[in-house]
């Protein structure tokens, strides 16, 4: 079955002027894509989600403040960080909509799996807040959606960007049909993410947080996904996995300060695949989420999607290699603290 890779113009509506979230992120990673011209992947695009989608996340008072702020002609949701143009609140609906149709698509079997190559990003929007660069929760709307469905009943998050997916965490905080896994580089933005943040009520132990000091490289991020991820993912029997793509761990990012290779991201895809093979009939969705260096990130979404597509051919860092990148004895005290508070 086909690998799809969902994208749509309208999300370079989407207009942050001089940003590092722009519209060149997709334009690389969709130029890239299709250069590689890879057998066994469809591309698709998708409709904008209906408003009502958007209302099984988000409040619908920051539905509105959304909505008006677009028909204004633009501005921003938090402190400046989150810009809303004019276009944007057409992109954000596309990036929802394709999130929601891949996920459908993967658990309905009519794709083997998919990779939502979209902006906004999503994993920073709370039910009541954009931030972060994100304004609505695209793979959080994906996840509801297969649950309101009955299209999934355990859904699997597994959300590696080097930033704290605080609003995934929000949204399904006390909610056992939703594990949240989130690996990421503390202190940095959102400042949230502590391994004691757990769940809460019937949501108890169903929230997992590994915080990262600077500096981890490929070896630590595989080590994390040994450790914490599989031994997790295995006891959960999540029914779909749902991955929040985030690049922004490679080591020459310009806002965060970890050592992740595009080999790195390459061997991290196949682990969560292998992962999904066995526990979901590799039923998975990726949705894109961060990663501000062009080069690196249009290089590791191309990894991403070979593996998901089934080619064992490498993709080159285009950087080359870090002169650092500390192995696991970075993550081995975390790891240990983690798998001991969950009973791994
Ligand atoms: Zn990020």
């Amino acid at each position: 079955m086909a690998t799809g890779v969902y994208y749509s113009d309208a999300c370079l509506l989407h207009d942050t002027g001089d940003h590092p979230e722009s519209r060149a992120r997709l334009q690389a990673v969709m130029a890239r894509l299709r250069a590689a011209d890879l057998p066994g992947v469809a591309f698709l695009d998708a409709p904008a989600a209906d408003l009502s989608l958007v209302r099984t996340v988000h409040s619908p008072s920051y539905l509105d403040r959304v909505v008006r702020k677009a028909r204004q002609g633009g501005g921003t949701l938090d402190a400046g960080d989150t810009v809303v143009s004019a276009g944007s609140l057409e992109a954000a609906l596309h990036a929802v909509g394709a999130a929601v149709e891949a996920a459908e698509a993967v658990a309905e079997g009519r794709l083997g799996n998919a990779f939502v190559a979209v902006r906004p990003p999503g994993h920073h929007a709370t039910p009541s807040e954009g931030m972060g660069f994100c304004i609505f929760n695209n793979l959080a709307i994906a996840a509801r959606n297969l649950l309101d469905r009955g299209l999934a009943s355990r859904i699997a998050v597994v959300d590696f960007d080097v930033h704290h997916g605080n609003g995934t965490q929000d949204i399904f905080y006390g909610d056992p049909s939703v594990l949240f896994f989130s690996t990421h580089q503390m202190p940095l933005f959102p400042g949230s993410g502590r391994y004691s943040e757990t769940g809460r009520g019937r949501g108890e132990g169903y929230n997992v947080n590994v915080p990262l000091p600077p500096g981890v490289g490929d070896d630590g991020y595989l080590y994390v996904l040994d450790q914490v991820v599989g031994p997790l993912l295995r006891r959960y029997r999540p029914d779909m996995l749902l991955v929040s793509a985030g690049y922004d761990p490679h080591w020459m990012d310009p806002l965060a300060s970890m050592a992740v290779t595009v080999p790195g991201f390459r061997q991290m895809a196949t682990r969560i695949k292998d992962l999904a093979a066995v526990l979901c009939g590799g039923k998975m969705a990726w949705v894109l989420e961060g990663g501000y260096d062009l080069r690196a990130l249009a290089a590791a979404v191309e990894a991403t999607v070979r593996v998901l597509a089934g080619s064992d051919l490498e993709v080159e860092d285009p950087h080359g290699v870090p002169s650092g990148g500390g192995g696991i004895g970075l993550v081995e005290g975390v790891v240990s603290d983690v798998r001991r508070l969950h009973g791994l």
